[in-house]
């Protein structure tokens, strides 16, 4: 089977084999991509997702290609103010890692809406570019908290950080918008748990919940979340990935996700 038949969007499968020369979905993919395409809000489909795979078996394309496809509805609208924030937070147990996940996702963002355009010098071409609204930011503790923070304040609908400076802005960071996040990616659960972010991840969970919750409430007093008719108050897929399933893995994943489906290459 190819991307196309697996549920991913024509724009996307014409870009992976234009820009990046990804031709056939690599087995993860066959299996991971039907399910994290399909939609959460529907109980028939799986809502959390676990994601057993070896680095280099094609896991990050399976998460990625999903989020970006989701996320392509915001490409229509005529504008998005700063209130949106952070719709997507993939989480990598170091900065290295969290580089390279950043690299292919800023490929993946280059998407264009109409690649006719590819060629036009017109200013007003650069609309059709998916990029002047997803923005995607990497925060790893490596510039300055004040600079990261800026960033924050102006929204950054898909980031990608490392656990501990997550937890920082969480903590911190109060014009940090996550009251609408709709993916949480823990890659490299395994890797996680034996660098010890055991309490981190938790600390993360619990941030991510009372912020919600924060939010909710304001809409229950009338403070709407709608904008362009757009799904806001979808609830959140969380996807964890490991190469292995040992016992601490088991324990991150029971306290992170809510009735998983595990798919393996
Ligand atoms: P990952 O396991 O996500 O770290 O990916 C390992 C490498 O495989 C990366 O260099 C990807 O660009 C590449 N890759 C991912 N998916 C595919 C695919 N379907 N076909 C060919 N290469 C791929």
């Amino acid at each position: 089977s190819n991307f196309a038949g697996l549920g991913l969007d024509p724009l996307i499968v014409t870009h992976l084999i234009m820009k990046m020369k990804i031709m056939k979905p690599t087995s993860i993919q066959r299996t991971a991509l039907p399910a994290l395409l399909s939609t959460p809000s529907d109980p028939n489909n799986p809502r959390d997702v676990f994601i057993q795979s070896q680095t280099g078996s094609g896991k990050t394309l399976s998460f990625l290609l999903p989020i970006l496809q989701d996320l392509l509805p915001l490409s229509s609208l005529s504008y998005i103010d700063r209130s949106i924030g952070t719709l997507a937070i993939i989480i990598a147990p170091t900065r290295e890692l969290a580089k390279q996940i950043s690299d292919v996702l800023e490929t993946l963002l280059q998407l264009r809406l109409r690649p006719e355009d590819e060629s036009a010098d017109d200013p007003g071409a650069s609309s059709t570019r998916l990029t002047r609204w997803l923005v995607s930011g990497l925060l790893t503790g490596g510039a300055t908290r004040t600079h990261e923070k800026a960033r924050l304040r102006k929204g950054i609908p898909i980031l990608v950080s490392t656990p501990g400076r997550l937890l920082d802005h969480l903590q911190n960071t109060s014009s940090f918008n996550v009251a609408k996040c709709r993916w949480l990616v823990l890659d490299e659960a395994d890797r996680l748990m034996d660098l010890g972010f055991e309490e981190t991840i938790d600390g993360i969970m619990k941030g991510l919940e009372g912020r919600r919750k924060l939010a909710m409430a304001a809409v229950q007093e009338g403070k709407s979340m709608e904008v362009g008719g757009w799904d806001w108050e979808r609830r959140r897929r969380t996807v964890l990935c490991s190469a292995t399933i040992e016992e601490n893995v088991q324990k991150l994943a029971g306290t992170t996700l809510v009735n998983p489906l595990m798919v393996k290459a």
